[in-house]
Protein backbone atom coordinates (compact mmCIF):
# COMPACT_ATOMS: atom_id res chain seq x y z
CA UNK A 1 0.00 0.00 0.00
CA UNK A 2 1.63 3.21 -0.89
CA UNK A 3 1.97 5.36 2.77
CA UNK A 4 1.38 8.90 1.70
CA UNK A 5 2.89 10.51 4.96
CA UNK A 6 6.16 8.59 3.65
CA UNK A 7 6.42 11.85 1.24
CA UNK A 8 6.18 14.22 4.29
CA UNK A 9 9.16 12.52 6.54
CA UNK A 10 12.57 14.49 5.89
CA UNK A 11 15.20 12.70 4.19
CA UNK A 12 18.49 12.97 5.02
CA UNK A 13 21.78 11.03 4.80
CA UNK A 14 23.75 11.15 8.52
CA UNK A 15 26.76 12.08 9.46
CA UNK A 16 28.56 8.45 10.41
CA UNK A 17 30.86 9.32 13.57
CA UNK A 18 33.61 7.04 13.94
CA UNK A 19 33.47 3.42 15.95
CA UNK A 20 33.24 3.67 19.71
CA UNK A 21 34.53 -0.04 20.38
CA UNK A 22 34.48 -1.31 23.65
CA UNK A 23 37.14 -3.41 25.60
CA UNK A 24 39.93 -3.01 27.39
CA UNK A 25 42.80 -4.14 25.01
CA UNK A 26 41.81 -1.78 22.00
CA UNK A 27 43.84 1.11 21.07
CA UNK A 28 41.59 3.41 20.06
CA UNK A 29 43.21 6.32 17.27
CA UNK A 30 40.07 7.24 15.49
CA UNK A 31 38.30 10.02 16.71
CA UNK A 32 41.07 12.29 17.50
CA UNK A 33 40.30 11.85 21.33
CA UNK A 34 43.10 13.39 23.44
CA UNK A 35 45.04 9.56 25.48
CA UNK A 36 45.60 11.54 28.84
CA UNK A 37 42.20 13.15 29.94
CA UNK A 38 40.58 16.12 31.22
CA UNK A 39 42.82 18.24 34.06
CA UNK A 40 42.87 16.21 37.42
CA UNK A 41 41.15 19.55 39.16
CA UNK A 42 38.13 18.55 38.17
CA UNK A 43 38.45 15.33 40.74
CA UNK A 44 38.11 17.75 43.25
CA UNK A 45 34.71 19.00 42.33
CA UNK A 46 31.51 17.10 41.83
CA UNK A 47 28.06 18.64 40.68
CA UNK A 48 25.39 18.11 44.24
CA UNK A 49 23.69 15.09 42.85
CA UNK A 50 20.40 17.26 44.63
CA UNK A 51 20.98 20.02 42.17
CA UNK A 52 20.09 18.00 39.75
CA UNK A 53 16.54 18.34 40.03
CA UNK A 54 16.84 22.23 39.00
CA UNK A 55 17.37 23.19 35.69
CA UNK A 56 20.71 24.25 34.45
CA UNK A 57 21.98 27.91 34.04
CA UNK A 58 20.15 28.67 30.43
CA UNK A 59 22.64 31.75 30.04
CA UNK A 60 25.78 29.08 30.77
CA UNK A 61 26.91 32.21 32.85
CA UNK A 62 29.78 31.27 34.75
CA UNK A 63 31.27 29.09 31.89
CA UNK A 64 30.70 32.02 29.41
CA UNK A 65 32.72 34.07 31.82
CA UNK A 66 35.24 31.86 32.13
CA UNK A 67 36.03 31.35 28.60
CA UNK A 68 35.69 34.89 27.71
CA UNK A 69 38.04 35.57 30.76
CA UNK A 70 40.54 32.86 29.78
CA UNK A 71 40.59 34.40 26.01
CA UNK A 72 40.84 37.82 27.14
CA UNK A 73 37.35 38.38 25.13
CA UNK A 74 34.24 40.16 26.76
CA UNK A 75 31.37 37.83 27.79
CA UNK A 76 28.95 38.86 25.29
CA UNK A 77 31.37 37.73 22.36
CA UNK A 78 31.10 34.09 23.29
CA UNK A 79 28.44 31.37 22.78
CA UNK A 80 28.78 27.71 24.38
CA UNK A 81 27.14 24.80 23.01
CA UNK A 82 26.98 20.99 23.27
CA UNK A 83 30.47 20.18 21.64
CA UNK A 84 31.74 22.39 19.04
CA UNK A 85 29.06 20.30 16.34
CA UNK A 86 25.64 21.40 18.23
CA UNK A 87 27.99 25.16 17.85
CA UNK A 88 27.96 24.87 14.28
CA UNK A 89 25.13 23.42 13.79
CA UNK A 90 23.67 26.71 15.38
CA UNK A 91 26.46 28.74 13.56
CA UNK A 92 24.76 27.36 10.03
CA UNK A 93 21.41 28.02 10.82
CA UNK A 94 21.90 31.74 12.23
CA UNK A 95 24.19 32.36 9.52
CA UNK A 96 23.97 30.70 6.25
CA UNK A 97 20.00 32.41 4.84
CA UNK A 98 21.21 33.57 1.65
CA UNK A 99 20.31 32.27 -1.81
CA UNK A 100 23.78 31.97 -2.83
CA UNK A 101 25.81 28.65 -1.61
CA UNK A 102 27.98 28.55 1.08
CA UNK A 103 31.59 27.78 0.22
CA UNK A 104 33.56 24.57 2.18
CA UNK A 105 36.28 22.49 0.93
CA UNK A 106 35.46 19.00 -0.86
CA UNK A 107 37.59 17.42 1.67
CA UNK A 108 37.09 18.77 5.09
CA UNK A 109 34.87 17.85 8.29
CA UNK A 110 32.24 15.81 6.65
CA UNK A 111 29.45 17.01 8.87
CA UNK A 112 29.51 20.63 7.23
CA UNK A 113 27.76 18.69 3.92
CA UNK A 114 25.41 17.33 6.39
CA UNK A 115 24.23 20.00 8.15
CA UNK A 116 23.52 22.34 4.86
CA UNK A 117 21.88 19.61 3.40
CA UNK A 118 19.50 19.01 6.80
CA UNK A 119 19.07 22.94 6.64
CA UNK A 120 18.60 22.96 2.62
CA UNK A 121 21.46 25.59 2.54
CA UNK A 122 23.16 25.53 -0.89
CA UNK A 123 27.12 24.68 -1.18
CA UNK A 124 29.75 24.27 -3.05
CA UNK A 125 32.43 22.47 -2.28
CA UNK A 126 35.96 24.10 -4.36
CA UNK A 127 38.08 21.07 -4.33
CA UNK A 128 41.65 21.01 -2.67
CA UNK A 129 44.84 21.53 -4.51
CA UNK A 130 46.85 18.27 -4.76
CA UNK A 131 48.77 19.01 -1.96
CA UNK A 132 45.70 19.07 0.19
CA UNK A 133 46.42 22.91 0.26
CA UNK A 134 43.27 25.13 0.45
CA UNK A 135 43.10 27.51 -2.83
CA UNK A 136 42.49 30.86 -1.54
CA UNK A 137 41.33 32.25 -5.00
CA UNK A 138 38.52 29.61 -4.87
CA UNK A 139 37.07 31.47 -2.23
CA UNK A 140 37.05 35.01 -4.14
CA UNK A 141 33.78 34.21 -5.85
CA UNK A 142 30.32 35.53 -4.93
CA UNK A 143 28.74 32.79 -1.67
CA UNK A 144 26.57 32.75 0.81
CA UNK A 145 29.64 32.31 3.95
CA UNK A 146 32.56 30.61 4.34
CA UNK A 147 33.18 27.95 7.03
CA UNK A 148 36.13 25.50 7.23
CA UNK A 149 38.76 23.85 10.03
CA UNK A 150 42.21 25.46 10.39
CA UNK A 151 44.28 23.14 11.04
CA UNK A 152 41.68 21.53 8.21
CA UNK A 153 40.51 18.12 9.36
CA UNK A 154 41.09 15.08 8.34
CA UNK A 155 44.65 16.53 6.27
CA UNK A 156 45.83 18.47 9.26
CA UNK A 157 47.15 21.43 7.70
CA UNK A 158 47.12 24.79 9.01
CA UNK A 159 46.98 27.57 7.46
CA UNK A 160 48.49 31.11 8.65
CA UNK A 161 46.69 34.37 9.42
CA UNK A 162 47.44 36.10 6.32
CA UNK A 163 46.00 33.33 4.48
CA UNK A 164 42.76 33.57 6.64
CA UNK A 165 43.03 36.92 6.71
CA UNK A 166 43.13 37.39 3.03
CA UNK A 167 39.82 35.05 2.82
CA UNK A 168 38.33 37.51 5.18
CA UNK A 169 39.29 40.37 2.85
CA UNK A 170 37.86 38.97 0.11
CA UNK A 171 34.20 37.94 2.07
CA UNK A 172 33.23 41.26 3.89
CA UNK A 173 29.60 40.72 3.17
CA UNK A 174 29.51 37.03 4.73
CA UNK A 175 30.01 35.25 7.85
CA UNK A 176 33.11 33.02 7.57
CA UNK A 177 33.29 30.38 10.12
CA UNK A 178 36.73 28.97 11.50
CA UNK A 179 36.35 25.52 13.39
CA UNK A 180 39.26 25.66 15.20
CA UNK A 181 38.89 22.43 16.87
CA UNK A 182 42.44 21.62 16.44
CA UNK A 183 43.91 24.90 16.86
CA UNK A 184 46.09 23.89 20.08
CA UNK A 185 48.21 21.37 18.28
CA UNK A 186 50.59 23.81 16.87
CA UNK A 187 48.57 26.41 14.84
CA UNK A 188 47.79 30.06 15.59
CA UNK A 189 44.49 31.18 16.50
CA UNK A 190 42.22 33.93 14.32
CA UNK A 191 41.18 35.17 17.51
CA UNK A 192 43.34 38.25 17.64
CA UNK A 193 41.35 39.20 14.11
CA UNK A 194 38.08 39.45 15.68
CA UNK A 195 38.60 43.43 16.04
CA UNK A 196 39.29 43.57 12.71
CA UNK A 197 36.81 41.45 11.47
CA UNK A 198 33.37 41.73 12.32
CA UNK A 199 32.28 39.19 10.32
CA UNK A 200 34.18 36.38 11.63
CA UNK A 201 33.32 33.62 14.19
CA UNK A 202 35.50 31.59 15.30
CA UNK A 203 34.45 27.63 16.83
CA UNK A 204 36.01 25.85 19.52
CA UNK A 205 35.96 23.08 21.41
CA UNK A 206 37.04 20.95 24.56
CA UNK A 207 36.92 18.06 23.12
CA UNK A 208 40.58 17.73 21.76
CA UNK A 209 43.00 19.81 23.54
CA UNK A 210 41.07 19.69 26.96
CA UNK A 211 40.43 16.19 26.63
CA UNK A 212 36.55 16.47 27.72
CA UNK A 213 34.96 14.76 24.28
CA UNK A 214 32.57 12.79 27.14
CA UNK A 215 30.86 16.39 28.47
CA UNK A 216 30.25 17.79 24.71
CA UNK A 217 31.37 21.70 25.42
CA UNK A 218 31.71 23.94 22.61
CA UNK A 219 32.07 27.73 21.97
CA UNK A 220 32.01 30.50 19.64
CA UNK A 221 33.77 33.81 20.11
CA UNK A 222 32.83 36.65 17.73
CA UNK A 223 31.59 39.98 17.81
CA UNK A 224 28.08 40.55 20.19
CA UNK A 225 26.17 40.95 17.34
CA UNK A 226 26.87 37.80 15.82
CA UNK A 227 26.81 36.01 19.81
CA UNK A 228 23.13 37.72 20.13
CA UNK A 229 21.95 36.42 16.81
CA UNK A 230 22.81 32.55 17.39
CA UNK A 231 21.85 33.01 21.01
CA UNK A 232 18.15 33.79 19.76
CA UNK A 233 18.07 30.44 17.29
CA UNK A 234 19.65 28.65 20.40
CA UNK A 235 16.66 30.01 22.56
CA UNK A 236 13.95 28.71 19.67
CA UNK A 237 15.66 25.70 19.47
CA UNK A 238 16.55 24.46 23.16
CA UNK A 239 16.98 26.80 25.97
CA UNK A 240 18.53 24.24 28.34
CA UNK A 241 21.44 23.00 26.03
CA UNK A 242 24.28 22.51 28.55
CA UNK A 243 24.40 20.11 31.47
CA UNK A 244 24.88 20.86 35.23
CA UNK A 245 27.84 18.68 35.38
CA UNK A 246 29.13 19.87 31.47
CA UNK A 247 28.99 23.87 33.05
CA UNK A 248 30.72 23.14 36.21
CA UNK A 249 34.00 20.89 35.02
CA UNK A 250 34.29 22.83 31.77
CA UNK A 251 35.18 26.05 34.14
CA UNK A 252 37.35 23.91 36.61
CA UNK A 253 39.36 22.90 33.70
CA UNK A 254 39.96 26.20 32.11
CA UNK A 255 41.77 27.00 35.41
CA UNK A 256 44.53 24.23 34.99
CA UNK A 257 46.91 25.94 32.06
CA UNK A 258 50.03 24.18 33.66
CA UNK A 259 48.32 20.46 33.12
CA UNK A 260 46.93 22.13 29.40
CA UNK A 261 49.98 23.02 28.06
CA UNK A 262 52.09 19.44 29.53
CA UNK A 263 49.79 16.88 28.35
CA UNK A 264 49.97 19.15 24.73
CA UNK A 265 53.09 19.55 24.62
CA UNK A 266 53.40 15.45 25.16
CA UNK A 267 51.08 15.04 22.04
CA UNK A 268 52.88 17.17 20.05
CA UNK A 269 56.50 15.59 20.80
CA UNK A 270 54.64 11.81 20.24
CA UNK A 271 53.22 13.18 16.97
CA UNK A 272 57.07 14.36 15.94
CA UNK A 273 58.82 11.09 16.43
CA UNK A 274 55.81 8.82 15.34
CA UNK A 275 55.70 11.26 12.12
CA UNK A 276 59.66 10.49 11.34
CA UNK A 277 58.81 6.37 12.59
CA UNK A 278 56.13 6.56 9.86
CA UNK A 279 58.47 8.14 7.32
CA UNK A 280 60.49 5.12 7.78
CA UNK A 281 58.11 2.52 7.27
CA UNK A 282 57.04 4.23 4.05
CA UNK A 283 54.19 6.22 4.77
CA UNK A 284 53.90 10.12 3.90
CA UNK A 285 51.61 12.68 5.26
CA UNK A 286 51.00 16.62 4.95
CA UNK A 287 53.07 18.76 7.91
CA UNK A 288 50.25 18.02 10.90
CA UNK A 289 49.60 20.83 13.34
CA UNK A 290 46.75 18.74 14.93
CA UNK A 291 46.46 15.75 17.47
CA UNK A 292 46.26 13.23 14.14
CA UNK A 293 48.06 12.61 11.11
CA UNK A 294 46.95 11.80 7.33
CA UNK A 295 49.17 9.14 6.37
CA UNK A 296 49.32 7.25 2.81
CA UNK A 297 51.56 3.97 2.27
CA UNK A 298 53.38 3.94 -0.88
CA UNK A 299 52.82 0.41 -1.94
CA UNK A 300 49.74 -0.99 0.78
CA UNK A 301 46.50 0.20 -0.06
CA UNK A 302 44.65 2.26 3.20
CA UNK A 303 42.03 0.14 2.87
CA UNK A 304 43.60 -2.98 3.72
CA UNK A 305 46.24 -2.00 6.21
CA UNK A 306 42.71 -0.42 8.54
CA UNK A 307 41.20 -3.33 7.68
CA UNK A 308 43.98 -5.56 9.28
CA UNK A 309 44.94 -2.85 12.40
CA UNK A 310 41.45 -2.97 12.97
CA UNK A 311 41.48 -6.81 13.52
CA UNK A 312 44.77 -6.51 15.65
CA UNK A 313 42.50 -4.54 17.80
CA UNK A 314 43.66 -1.08 16.39
CA UNK A 315 41.30 1.66 15.42
CA UNK A 316 41.99 4.12 13.14
CA UNK A 317 39.98 6.18 10.66
CA UNK A 318 39.67 5.70 6.95
CA UNK A 319 36.94 7.62 4.61
CA UNK A 320 35.57 5.51 1.60
CA UNK A 321 35.71 8.86 -0.23
CA UNK A 322 36.67 10.06 -3.81
CA UNK A 323 40.41 11.65 -3.45
CA UNK A 324 41.27 10.41 0.17
CA UNK A 325 40.14 6.38 0.00
CA UNK A 326 44.19 5.61 0.21
CA UNK A 327 44.94 7.70 3.55
CA UNK A 328 44.48 6.85 7.17
CA UNK A 329 43.39 9.38 9.91
CA UNK A 330 45.58 8.30 13.14
CA UNK A 331 45.17 9.86 16.25
CA UNK A 332 47.85 10.63 18.47
CA UNK A 333 48.02 8.85 21.65
CA UNK A 334 50.42 7.73 23.87
CA UNK A 335 53.98 6.98 22.98
CA UNK A 336 52.93 3.76 23.90
CA UNK A 337 50.04 3.42 21.87
CA UNK A 338 52.01 4.43 18.86
CA UNK A 339 54.87 2.01 19.82
CA UNK A 340 52.09 -0.44 19.42
CA UNK A 341 51.08 0.84 16.02
CA UNK A 342 54.17 1.36 14.55
CA UNK A 343 55.17 -2.33 15.77
CA UNK A 344 52.17 -3.94 14.43
CA UNK A 345 52.88 -1.60 10.81
CA UNK A 346 56.14 -3.15 10.76
CA UNK A 347 55.47 -6.90 10.94
CA UNK A 348 52.26 -6.15 8.39
CA UNK A 349 54.19 -4.78 6.44
CA UNK A 350 57.11 -7.19 6.21
CA UNK A 351 54.68 -9.98 5.83
CA UNK A 352 53.26 -8.41 2.77
CA UNK A 353 56.10 -7.56 1.15
CA UNK A 354 57.48 -11.37 1.41
CA UNK A 355 53.64 -12.30 0.12
N1 LIG B 1 35.08 20.27 13.93
C1 LIG B 1 35.96 19.39 13.48
C2 LIG B 1 36.87 19.78 12.37
C3 LIG B 1 36.02 18.09 14.05
O1 LIG B 1 36.90 17.20 13.58
C4 LIG B 1 35.16 17.77 15.11
C5 LIG B 1 35.25 16.39 15.76
N2 LIG B 1 34.48 15.42 15.16
C6 LIG B 1 34.24 18.73 15.52
C7 LIG B 1 34.23 19.97 14.94
C8 LIG B 1 33.21 18.44 16.59
O2 LIG B 1 33.75 18.17 17.82
P1 LIG B 1 32.88 18.30 19.14
O3 LIG B 1 31.43 18.28 18.76
O4 LIG B 1 33.30 17.13 19.96
O5 LIG B 1 33.27 19.62 19.77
Amino acid sequence: MLRKWRANIRKVEPYIPGEQPKGEKIIKLNTNENPYGPSPMIRQVQEDPENLRLYPDPAAEDLVNAIAAYHGVDRDQVFVGVGSDDVLAMAFLTFFNSWKPILFPDITYSFYNVWAELFRIPYKRPELAQDFRIRPKDYYQENGGVVFPNPNAPTGICEDLDFIRDILDHNTDVIVIIDEAYIDFGGRSALELLPQYENLLIVRTFSKSRSMAGLRIGYAIGNPELIRAIQDVKYSFNSYTMNRPSLLLGTVSLKDEAYFKETIDKIISTRTWFEREMKHLGFSFPDSQANFIFATHEKIPARDIFEAAKAAGIYVRHFSQYRIDNYLRITIGTDAQMKALLSFLETYISEWERR
